[in-house]
């Protein structure tokens, strides 16, 4: 069997990939297929993550998963929540375009950043909604969500990772998701957690 992951998101492709290493099915990105982003006009994650999923199964005619994840900041509200990928203004289209989600990660940090200057709470969680469709228009879409507790610091710490991971320190482990290796990650994260809830449901009902 083939599942397509619906993410244009390399580094998150790479997370999923290791997640789903177990299942024994062939897993393809979007990306290699040629598959666009596809939109994400929608107010919550799970009606994005499903957006995402019908989207690559309607262009790949096989079965696919989709994540919608965020950071959500108590004292802002759950912001940036579902617009998390562009919290801050659009940065300039590239050719490179991981070199362009780069520069848009970095926009979006330092606006983070600004807007909790002088707050002290600093506790905020990662989301990880993912959403899984046999064909474009199943009726019964697998839904799992992993929910990841930390706190912002005030300045980035880290190299690995993506997205907000620098600014993310995790108390319980005494780093930041920057300072985790690939495994670390994999092994406490939001789509890890929203992953060991999909797995037995990939497996008791779809019998993978
Ligand atoms: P999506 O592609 O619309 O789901 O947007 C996800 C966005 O949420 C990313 O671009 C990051 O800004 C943020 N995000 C989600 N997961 C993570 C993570 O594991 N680490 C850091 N940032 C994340």
């Amino acid at each position: 069997m083939r599942l397509v992951l619906a993410s244009n998101n390399q580094k998150k492709v790479v997370e999923l990939r290791a997640l789903l290493a177990g299942l024994g099915v062939d897993v393809v990105s979007q990306r290699e297929l040629g598959i666009s982003e596809a939109e994400e006009p929608h107010l919550t994650f799970i009606e994005n993550a499903l957006a995402k999923a019908r989207h690559a199964a309607a262009a790949s005619g096989c079965a696919a998963i989709a994540d919608d994840s965020g950071l959500c900041v108590d004292a802002l509200g759950g912001a940036p929540g579902v617009i998390s990928a562009h919290f801050a203004p659009l940065v300039a289209a590239t050719a490179d375009r991981e070199a362009q989600r780069q520069a848009q990660d970095a926009a979006n940090n330092a606006l983070l950043l600004q807007r909790l200057d002088g707050v002290a709470d600093r506790r905020a969680h990662f989301v990880s909604t993912l959403v899984a469709v046999r064909r474009a228009d199943d009726p019964q879409p697998l839904v799992a969500t992993g929910r990841w507790q930390g706190e912002i610091l005030n300045r980035a710490r880290g190299v690995q990772g993506f997205g907000y991971d620098p600014l993310m320190h995790i108390p319980a482990l005494g780093h930041t998701v920057a300072e985790l290796d690939a495994a670390q990650k994999n092994a406490h994260s939001h789509r890890a957690q929203a992953m060991a809830q999909l797995l037995p449901l990939l497996r008791d009902v779809w019998l993978l």
